[in-house]
């Protein structure tokens, strides 16, 4: 079955509906998230990209491991350095 023009639009945007606030590809997320980490530490106002950044780890629990891992890996060089 071959889909028509309007067929894929459709399915698209219902892919994207469902997606919504989730910008990032997971790809995109692991490149941003050190610094999201550092914002998010630093208790800095959350710029729209560090936002989809958030977004993200909300929805994907691949990601949010990865963040979490960061977390604890980025607690282990501050302790290590004081
Ligand atoms: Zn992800």
């Amino acid at each position: 079955m071959k889909l028509t023009i309007e067929q894929t639009t459709e399915l698209k945007s219902l892919i994207r509906s469902v997606t919504d606030k989730d910008t990032l590809e997971c790809d995109g997320c692991f490149d941003l998230m050190s610094e999201y980490a550092e914002a998010m530490r630093s208790g800095k106002q959350l710029g729209s990209a560090m936002l989809a950044v958030k977004a993200h780890i909300e929805q994907c629990r691949c990601c949010r491991y990865e963040y979490e891992a960061l977390l604890v890996a980025l607690e282990e060089l501050e302790t290590n350095s004081q």
